[in-house]
């Protein structure tokens, strides 16, 4: 099975090897869709784990283990339409590319909510708070 999720690492462990001892340990096939890993910063890293479920398991048992917060990709973040006056400031942050401008003439920001892992990165930088969490 595959399983996409995004990880977060804090300023502690953002320099440790972990992606390398899951690999290792697990034998997963680990495809890294996005990444932002800045020195001594908090880091994000968009993942899909490809492997036995057990395994998978066992794999996210150990990422919890060294620290790493995991977000499941889910479709939770909705956007107010109405809200959204289309200024950009989401489109640099997304990890996932799920906001973009397609248009550059229109400058139009466009919300792929297939691609949205849940995040959240985009909602506190909405100026008009167009973008909403919904818990499922
Ligand atoms: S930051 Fe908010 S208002 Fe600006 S384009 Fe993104 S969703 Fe729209
Ligand atoms: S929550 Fe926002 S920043 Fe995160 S992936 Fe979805 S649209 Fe992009």
């Amino acid at each position: 099975m595959k399983k996409k999720i995004v990880l977060h690492f804090s300023k502690a462990i953002w320099d440790k090897p972990i992606i390398y001892r899951l690999i290792k340990k697990f034998d997963l096939v680990v495809n890294i869709q996005k990444a932002n890993v800045l020195p001594k910063q908090e880091s994000f890293m968009v993942l899909e784990l490809d492997g036995d479920n057990g395994v998978i398991t066992k794999g996210l048992d150990f990422l919890i283990e060294c620290g790493v917060r995991i977000d499941p990709i889910e479709q939770r973040i909705k956007r107010d339409e109405d809200r959204c006056t289309h200024c950009g400031a989401c489109t640099a942050i997304c990890p996932t590319g799920s906001l973009y401008i397609k248009d550059r003439s229109t400058m139009e920001v466009v919300f792929d909510s297939q691609l949205c892992s849940g995040c959240e990165l985009c909602v506190p930088v909405c100026p008009p708070h167009a973008m909403e969490i919904h818990i499922y």
